[in-house]
């Protein structure tokens, strides 16, 4: 593979991104559910050329037992970066921001999830980049919380999530591995999409009180229409019209559904 160039401009005269893309515009987004067979919930996720699979085991007993939790289950998640993911060979020992992002991401899920109705017990979450093309913490977070619902893992809300970041001054939405590298900062953030309760925010470079606030709405809007993508991925799965009675459930599936 060539090595990469900076590119002399993130955005050009027309306010286009490297990509092609407006300033608030997502990478193309495909999400699908149930995409494993050994798993008790699993999904995949492409966005842009980051390309995702997480796979959910459990309920089950937890080893070693010494993290065992009296008064609700323990949510592991491990996120992994296979060696052939990322343009250098990834080293397969679990890095230092392997392990960050995997509690991150459990950071992210476990308001949503009701940890108490499993006492002792664990949920797996294992999270594989396949390609990673910048933002696979925020793609990652996707694809595991419809991972847990395939699992019917009992859940209050889907978690969306995506980055905003900053490039040549203006703020841009779900940021590519380039704007990532070169841009001036992001902020991956995860919400609640019926609250807006916020349950991931980090952030990388300087950005204003009034850039701040912007993106989050900025980020909020994305999320909303993601959580749009992966209602719809869950629906493809498990809503399939094939008779009256059928329709039936299906329409109270549906409802279940948009409660998600
Ligand atoms: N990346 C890489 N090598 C690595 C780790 C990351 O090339 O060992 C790239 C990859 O494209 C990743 C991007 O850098 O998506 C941004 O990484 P960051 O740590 O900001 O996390 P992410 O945006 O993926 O959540």
């Amino acid at each position: 593979m060539s090595p990469e160039k900076k590119p002399d401009n993130l955005i050009n005269a027309e306010g286009l991104r490297v990509d092609g893309r407006r300033i608030d515009e997502l990478r193309p987004i495909e999400m699908k559910v149930g995409v494993l067979k050994q798993a008790d919930g699993s999904a995949s996720i492409r966005q842009g050329k980051t390309y995702i699979i997480a796979a959910v085991y459990g309920p089950r007993e937890l080893h070693p037992r010494h993290l065992t939790l009296n008064d609700r289950a323990y949510l592991r998640v491990v996120y992994r970066m296979t060696t052939f993911s990322v343009p250098d060979r990834k080293r397969p020992a679990p890095s230092r921001r392997e392990k960050e992002i995997s509690m991150v991401i459990a950071n992210a899920l476990s308001p949503v999830i009701f940890l108490e109705e499993f006492p002792k017990a664990v949920i797996d979450v294992f999270v594989t980049v396949i390609q990673a093309d910048g933002g696979t913490r925020c793609a990652a977070i996707n694809a595991a919380s419809l991972a847990l619902a395939d699992a019917g893992i009992p859940m209050k809300s889907l978690v969306p999530s995506v980055a905003v970041g900053k490039a040549e001054g203006q703020l841009i939405v779900d940021l590519g591995d380039e704007e990532d590298k070169y841009g001036q900062g992001d902020i991956p953030m995860a919400i609640l999409p019926h609250t807006e309760e916020i349950v991931l925010l980090q952030q990388d470079g300087s950005f204003t009180r009034e850039e701040i606030i912007e993106a989050l709405q900025m980020g909020i809007n994305s999320c909303k229409y993601l959580h749009e993508v992966q209602k719809d991925a869950l629906k493809a799965a498990y809503v399939g019209a094939t008779s009256d009675e059928d329709e039936e459930n299906d329409d109270e599936d549906d409802d279940y559904l948009d409660d998600l």
